[in-house]
């Protein structure tokens, strides 16, 4: 039996052709399975003979919510999957909308110094169902219309991109959470050929790369993938997607105090990016119990901030949600505490 919500619109037209079914049956599958009130495959409305056929091939899984932790700007959700692992998703509440930040795997084996995600070691990545539920689910549980989604939950999302393009692919059916691509962002540490290859895909939502530092000596003691793909390397394949795709690519940039936030910094990054179709988001670092960093006083943030604004470089703070429930970029583990 396969779960319903792991199949992509075009895969599901060719699988009912395979079982001698009209492929324009996925015109009331779709709509009705991601519906507010989701439709079961037994209840929809097509012959009896027609659902018997698909009740055999499909089912309508679900996630069981173990936890939620609410605050004003962000609800934390903790998830059980089928094999006894456990997620976490965000629901952040922005004035425009409502924007759900999702996990791609369980664990992670980028071993970033200072998120607390990848101190879990990968265990595996998720499946396209395990995402899309994320999404079914807080908006089941919360009643809110999703709006936007970050793709930027545990997990680096690049890995497990074949299954990501396919969740990608479902937010965006026009008559179920119809999200725009232009609300869906992607954030990775930087995996360089998988770069190329959603910048050529069919979906280039945005993209978010973690840079953190801006040249390898010290990029490489804080995110050890650096070993792997050089920084030029990642800024080549930036400027490639910028330019194939005319998007504005966004670099995320966490601030921890007497590690990468001094004023030869912020010159170094604005050398790096000069002229890129890109912005920088800087990030205050979230508290997440490791004693090694802590987050760079305001002022120094501020001071950063200003050296990249007179280098004409586009730079954002970005705005604080969820840390009150520990939701908050790089807090997210397994157990919703
Ligand atoms: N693996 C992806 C997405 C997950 S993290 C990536 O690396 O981009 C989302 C963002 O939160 C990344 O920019 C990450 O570097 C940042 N982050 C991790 N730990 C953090 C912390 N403690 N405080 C603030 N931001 C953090």
């Amino acid at each position: 039996m396969t779960d319903i919500y792991g199949i992509t619109y075009g895969k599901l037209k060719a699988k009912l052709t395979e079982i001698g079914e009209k492929p324009s049956r996925a015109d009331i599958i779709f709509p009705a399975i991601y519906s507010e009130t989701p439709t079961a495959i037994a209840e929809l409305t097509l012959k009896k003979e027609t659902t018997e056929k698909l009740s055999g091939i499909f089912y309508t899984g679900e996630l069981e919510c173990m936890k939620v932790l609410t605050s004003e700007t962000a609800d934390k959700y903790l998830f059980a999957l089928g094999d006894g692992n456990t997620v976490e998703s965000v629901l952040m509440k922005h004035e425009f909308g409502y924007n759900v930040c999702v996990s791609t795997q369980v664990g992670c084996n980028m071993g970033c110094a200072f998120c607390m995600s990848g101190k879990l070691k990968k265990r595996r990545d998720l499946t396209v169902s395990e995402m899309t539920e994320q999404l079914l689910a807080i908006r089941r549980i919360s009643g809110k219309k999703i709006t936007g989604i970050s793709i930027m939950g545990i997990g680096e999302p690049l890995e497990n991109i074949s299954n990501v393009l396919d969740f990608v692919d479902i937010a965006m059916y026009p008559k179920g959470f119809d999200i725009g691509i232009k609300h869906i962002t992607l954030s990775t540490c930087g995996l360089v050929p998988k770069i190329y290859e959603l910048a050529d895909s069919r979906t280039p939502v945005n993209l978010a790369i973690s840079l953190h530092a801006p040249y390898d000596e010290l990029r490489e003691k804080i995110m050890p993938v650096t070993k792997k793909y050089r920084t030029a390397e990642v800024i080549e394949a930036a400027k490639y997607y910028s330019e194939k795709n005319n998007r504005r690519i966004t670099f995320e940039y966490v601030m921890l105090d007497g590690v990468n936030d001094s004023d030869e910094c912020a010159q170094q990054l604005s050398g790096l990016l000069k002229g890129m179709n890109a912005y920088v988001n800087l990030i205050r670092y979230n508290d997440t119990g490791n004693t090694a960093f802590r987050c760079s006083p305001h002022e120094r943030i501020m001071g950063f901030y200003d050296v990249l604004k007179k280098n004409g470089i586009g730079v954002t703070m970005r705005r604080e949600l969820g840390a009150s429930v520990n939701a908050a970029c790089g807090q997210l583990s397994a157990n919703c505490q």
